[in-house]
């Protein structure tokens, strides 16, 4: 079973690839994973990717790719593999296909974890700090049991990192979705696209994917 799983980011599209790998026992390819293996197996292009970050620079997809391929081409992943992370854009879905084409393999499903953007804005947005300590909160689930007071250290003094500011939050989401259409549309097309509402408890979520991939 060969899967790959999209979501945007505060999706639960981890909690989710976790599950899956735990019950499923497929390994997990990961862009950041792989990068990470490729660089320190000291592979020529593992070598290549860290002149490239190591300079400050985007990786190239023609790098990306070939990274991919060689972790596909791995033995563990004849009986399956869950790929997560990649491909992020349109270019780099068509190199997946060659990719996939030239081992002999294919896609069988392509999990989508959906959540609505506002939801999905009230999750990533919600965190904020105490400015002396450092304690950490959530507007949604983890508010401090006195108002405007820190449980910590009694402070009130509250700030947000930059990351997780809403307009912030908005523009990252938007350069997913914008970057994620035309991948979902291309899967939907070929008719591997499964959407699941991630807008449910874990478990509930975790039985729809469970269905789609014993139905593989
Ligand atoms: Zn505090």
């Amino acid at each position: 079973m060969n899967i790959l799983i999209m979501g945007l980011p505060g999706a639960g599209k981890g909690t989710q690839a976790e599950r899956i790998i735990d019950t499923y026992h497929i390994p997990h390819i990961s862009t950041g994973d792989m990068f990470r293996a490729a660089m320190k197996n000291g592979t020529e292009l593992g070598k290549l990717a860290k002149s490239y970050i190591d300079a400050g620079n985007l990786v190239p997809d023609e790098v990306t790719n070939g990274i991919v391929k060689e972790r596909l081409a791995e033995q563990d992943t004849e009986k399956g593999f869950l790929l997560d992370g990649f491909p992020r854009t349109f270019d780099q879905s068509s190199a997946l296909e060659e990719i996939l084409t030239d081992l002999g393999k294919k896609i069988d499903a392509v999990i989508e974890i959906h959540v609505e953007e506002d939801v999905l804005i009230d999750r990533l947005a919600g965190r904020f700090m105490c400015k002396d300590c450092g304690a950490t909160y959530h507007k949604l689930n983890h508010m401090p049991k006195v108002e405007d007071t820190c449980d910590r250290c009694g402070g009130h003094n509250f700030y947000q990192r930059e990351d997780d500011k809403p307009e912030v939050v908005k523009n990252r989401l938007a350069v997913n979705i914008k970057d994620s259409a035309p991948i979902l549309a291309y899967y939907k097309e070929n008719g591997l696209l499964h959407t699941i509402d991630g807008n449910r408890d874990i478990d509930v979520v975790f039985e729809d994917v469970k269905t789609i991939i014993d139905n593989i």
